[in-house]
């Protein structure tokens, strides 16, 4: 019999879950019914302060089939769906949220995507936006603009973190082990079959986001950072095109000296060279100490998560290696 299990990362969710796991287990019963298919779930509680871990060892105790893993703090999404990903034994996994954004009922139509048209996974994305706010609409357009014109792997506008996928692909993302995690960037870099099924954007069913504006904008720094090396390249473009213009200003002020004299005038405009000559050198430091940073992260090897409780015999200790 072919397992699938489904990895949910949940932080705060103890209102979503129950209508989450009632909302999978219809799905089991009704989508699932003529397959020969074993359902594993398999929550990740990423350090919730409510009762989220009560409620999922209540289901795990109502069934056998619910596995839990929960951390010794929030260590983030990315880190909760990493640690599923290495819990998880099915022969197919899938990656869901908690709060109902990611419709169940699209399960059986993943599942057939793959056994029966041999893709090795399936994605979603949403097509619209519906239910947010149009500032935030827009920055996330203009994000994927720009990644996608500075980075070599295409990070797909809309994608949600709703997957269905082989152990194979799963293996694949899992065996990469970096610190700074940006799952729209590991997912699309490890490559695969991938079908795209699309929906209208849904609401969450109770609780609420927490992403909030700050939160993105630093995870979509992340995703610059993790994926692209171009401000680099920016940054020193513009600083050889400065070095290009001073060399050319110099000339032109010693010509100028030696052929007309040195009336002392002009420093308005030089006090504004400096300045935005200045302001280009710390924006240019600043780039580079977003990579440096990263890059002391990564090297310090430290654990992308710590399991502070679960009921899951580990199979071996390397649950929170780096
Ligand atoms: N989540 C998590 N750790 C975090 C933040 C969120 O595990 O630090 C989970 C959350 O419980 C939910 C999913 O990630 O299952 C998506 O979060 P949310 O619905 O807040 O994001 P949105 O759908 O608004 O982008
Ligand atoms: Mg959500």
């Amino acid at each position: 019999m072919k397992k699938l299990s489904i990895i949910v990362s949940c932080y705060n969710e103890e209102k979503a879950l129950p209508l989450f796991y009632a909302k999978m287990e219809r799905v089991r019963q009704q989508d699932f019914a003529d397959i020969d298919i074993e359902f594993e779930y398999l929550f990740i509680n990423d350090g919730s302060k409510d009762k989220t871990l009560d409620i999922i060892k209540r289901l795990s105790n109502e069934n056998s089939k619910v596995k839990y893993i929960s951390f010794s703090r929030n260590f983030g999404k990315e880190a909760a769906m990493l640690a599923g990903l290495d819990a998880a034994t099915g022969d197919y996994i899938a990656i869901m949220d908690a709060d109902l954004q990611d419709p169940p009922a699209l399960l059986r139509q993943m599942y057939d995507e793959i056994t029966q048209n041999h893709y090795d996974r399936v994605g979603t994305r949403r097509v619209s936006r519906k239910g947010e706010p149009p500032i935030r609409s827009f920055c996330a357009r203009v994000f994927y603009k720009l990644i996608n014109g500075i980075s070599n792997v295409e990070m797909v506008d809309g994608a949600r973190d709703y997957w269905f996928m082989t152990s194979q692909v799963a293996d694949s993302i899992k065996s990469m082990r970096e610190y700074n995690r940006y799952s729209k960037g590991l997912n699309s870099f490890v490559g695969y079959n991938t079908k795209w099924l699309e929906y209208e954007n849904v609401e969450r069913v109770a609780g609420e986001t927490k992403w909030s504006f700050w939160k993105l904008f630093k995870y979509a720094l992340d995703g610059i950072t993790a994926f692209s090396t171009m401000p680099l390249i920016i940054s020193s473009i513009v600083g050889i095109l400065f070095c290009l213009v001073a060399f050319i200003a110099i000339i032109f002020i010693i010509v100028r000296t030696l052929a007309f004299g040195d009336p002392t005038s002009g420093w308005p405009s030089l006090v504004c060279i400096i300045v935005f000559v200045s302001g280009v050198q710390l924006f240019s430091i600043g780039v580079i100490g977003q990579y440096l940073a990263k890059t002391y992260l990564e090297v310090k090897k430290r654990p992308i998560y710590i399991i502070k409780e679960q009921n899951i015999e580990s199979q071996s200790n390397d649950h929170s290696k780096s």
